[in-house]
């Protein structure tokens, strides 16, 4: 039998709102799970607001989730009930279909559009389940599932280590992840904030060097001195400026994903990166436990989504809105 939970979702471009959604019952390879907390990601705005094409509404948002197994499938063998677990972006993947996403995704196995974590209860196969770490308390695991993984992916695929230097643009919530990351990774690490008003909350999270970049005359002493740059701004920006400074055969990633597309003039290595494989985010919760690298979140009850929605758009968020999503329990069933 189906399952009917709480949830909040989008009903226009401009508010979420609580509504009740249906969970499918789980088959024999699902995961049920309790959701605990669900982070705010910049891109649950961007889909919310139709920045990345139409969508219907309601939709409910969330693809960092972190919460308790309340039951599982016959055939699951890796979980049991009581189990931390997270679920990121995707809850399938059929191979020449490409993957569910965990929202705003046609389901094909069950022809609906998927419905994500600001909700009480998912129901996802056991391949898409993440285990968490008991060393990482559960609030700040949700964001590791996007934020941390997005990030993490480019640093270990370039080989980010001891001796390189990372530049991060943006110390939103998947900047100030690569902060942490880069740093637990060895690397000597520069942030390009709009300002220097988090300066010193960017170095004590490990930036070495940090930069208001509203001041344009930072660029030049900096030229040709990075291996590696990543851009997380959720706005377009001019990139060509950075390009300068990156050291010969050297790379800028790109993870923000702005409405408008970003625009390059130069011939240098730019490269897309896209969250993360199942493996690799099972690899990072790990490397976060084992180093105790934990996103900073501000944990907040459902009633205040709608306004940190509008501090995340003016980046006044510090650095990671994070739902609880037991505040979801009280409400009436409508
Ligand atoms: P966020 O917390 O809102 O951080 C974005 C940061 O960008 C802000 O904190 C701000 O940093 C900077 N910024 C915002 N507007 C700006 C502007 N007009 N000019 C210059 N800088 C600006 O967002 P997020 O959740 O980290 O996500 C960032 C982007 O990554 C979004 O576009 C999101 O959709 C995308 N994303 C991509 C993936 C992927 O798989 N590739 C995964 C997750 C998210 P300062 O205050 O320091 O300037
Ligand atoms: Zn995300």
């Amino acid at each position: 039998m189906s399952k009917t939970i709480n949830a909040w979702a989008a009903t226009s471009p401009h508010i979420l709102e609580p509504i009740t959604i249906e969970r499918r019952e789980p088959d024999e390879n699902d995961v049920a799970i309790d959701i605990k907390f669900a982070g705010i990601c910049h891109s649950d705005l961007h889909t919310a607001k139709g920045e990345w094409g139409e969508l219907t509404y309601p939709l409910v948002p969330g693809h960092e989730i972190a919460g308790v197994v309340a039951a599982v499938g016959k055939s699951v063998r890796d979980f049991k009930v009581g189990d931390h677990v997270g679920v990121g972006c995707m809850v399938n993947s059929y191979c020449l279909k490409g993957p569910t996403f965990t929202y705003n995704s046609k389901d094909p196995k069950e022809g609906k559009i998927t419905q994500g974590g600001y909700s009480q209860y998912i129901v996802v196969d056991q391949a898409y389940v993440l285990r968490i770490p008991d060393t990482i308390p559960m609030n700040v695991a949700a964001p590791l599932l996007c934020a941390g993984i997005t990030v993490y992916s480019p640093l270990k695929h370039w080989g980010i280590g001891p001796g390189k230097k990372v530049g991060v643009i943006g110390l939103g919530g998947l900047g100030h992840m690569a902060v942490k990351i880069a740093k637990a990774m060895g690397a000597e690490v520069t942030v390009f904030s709009q300002t220097l008003s988090k300066k010193d909350l960017g170095i004590k999270m490990g930036a070495d060097n940090y930069y208001a970049t509203s001041d344009r005359s930072v660029f030049e002493p900096l030229k040709r001195s990075f291996d590696l740059i990543i851009n997380t701004v959720s706005a377009k920006i001019p990139l060509t400026l950075y390009l300068t400074l990156l050291r010969r055969d050297s790379t800028l990633v790109e993870v923000g994903m702005p409405e408008e597309p970003l625009s390059y003039s130069q011939r240098v290595g730019v490269f897309g990166s896209n969250i993360g494989g199942i493996r690799e985010t099972q690899d990072m919760l790990d490397f976060c436990g084992e180093k105790q690298i934990f996103p900073e979140v501000e944990t907040i009850p459902a009633s205040y989504i709608n306004e940190a929605y509008e501090r995340v758009l003016k980046s006044q968020v510090k650095f990671r809105f994070v739902i609880d999503i037991s505040s979801m329990e009280s409400r009436a069933k409508i």
